[in-house]
């Protein structure tokens, strides 16, 4: 899903060029609602500097990656799921499904999920 100039539309997002539902940011992670929700709580969580995918994470990520967890988990109290539960789901590669390559992290909530996923 990139654009002509090489640029994610979550890299237009996180430079506020398109705009989304913010729920959550600091310095260096942004939480919006996804556009397409697959559930009544559906937020998406990017690294404010651009990592491609989990496939592609190094061991120079390892700090940022510990933060989007960390992030999901701040969403997760903010939108009330820490009770009812909650998933998080990074889809990585084709297989997976993935359609935006910057990775994100999807929290879902508020109903429940089936295992295994499709
Ligand atoms: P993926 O399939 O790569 O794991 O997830 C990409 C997600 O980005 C999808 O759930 C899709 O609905 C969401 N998405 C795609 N374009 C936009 C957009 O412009 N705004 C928002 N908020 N979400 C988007």
């Amino acid at each position: 899903m990139s654009n002509d100039e090489g640029m994610t539309i979550f890299e237009k997002i996180i430079r506020r060029e398109i705009p989304a539902e913010i729920v959550w940011e600091d310095d260096d992670v942004l939480a919006f609602r996804d556009v397409n929700p697959q559930a009544p709580v559906h937020v998406l969580i990017v690294p404010k500097r651009a990592v491609a995918r989990l496939a592609d994470a190094t061991e120079a990520d390892g700090a940022l990656l510990g933060k989007l967890l960390l992030a999901s988990r701040q969403v997760a109290e903010k939108l009330d799921l820490l009770k009812s539960g909650y998933r998080v789901v990074i889809n990585s590669g084709p297989d997976a499904g993935e359609s935006v390559p910057h990775l994100h992290l999807h929290v879902l909530g508020k109903r429940a999920l089936a295992w295994p996923p499709g």
